[in-house]
């Protein structure tokens, strides 16, 4: 999609800190970043949200929690990290191009806010 932003991210377009790319993923440093470690995970493939990616491509939706896990032990994670995938508005997704949060490097509480 020509106006999405993480599709620019994906595509060179718009510059991000990337940490990961293969042929189908991308993992860029959030530029917001709510704890030492915070990695958006995305499908090159524009998915609006997680359900939409996982009818459409189940193993792709599979394939960014094993990118996460690399981004986790690169980042020296071992200690434990959150995933998070925000889907619509009440859940506060901002960017409607499907993104996996990686957290970690500090104390995570729970329940979320
Ligand atoms: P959401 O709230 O949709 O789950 O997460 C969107 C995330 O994208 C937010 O954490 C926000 O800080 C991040 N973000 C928004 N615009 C940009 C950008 O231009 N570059 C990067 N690297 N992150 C962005
Ligand atoms: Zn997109």
């Amino acid at each position: 999609m020509s106006d999405c932003l993480f599709c620019g991210i994906a595509a060179g377009e718009i510059p991000a800190e990337i940490v990961y790319s293969d042929g189908a993923i991308v993992a860029f440093r959030d530029l917001n970043p709510q704890a030492p470690t915070h990695v958006l995970v995305i499908p090159r493939e524009h998915h609006v949200d997680a359900a939409h990616l996982a009818a459409a491509n189940p193993a792709l939706l599979g394939r960014l929690a094993g990118v996460a896990a690399e981004v986790a032990e690169s980042d020296g994670l071992g200690g434990g990290y959150r995933l998070v995938l925000n889907s619509g508005a009440d859940a506060g997704q901002t960017v409607n191009h499907v993104h996996l949060h990686v957290l970690g490097g500090r104390h995570l509480s729970w329940p979320p806010g």
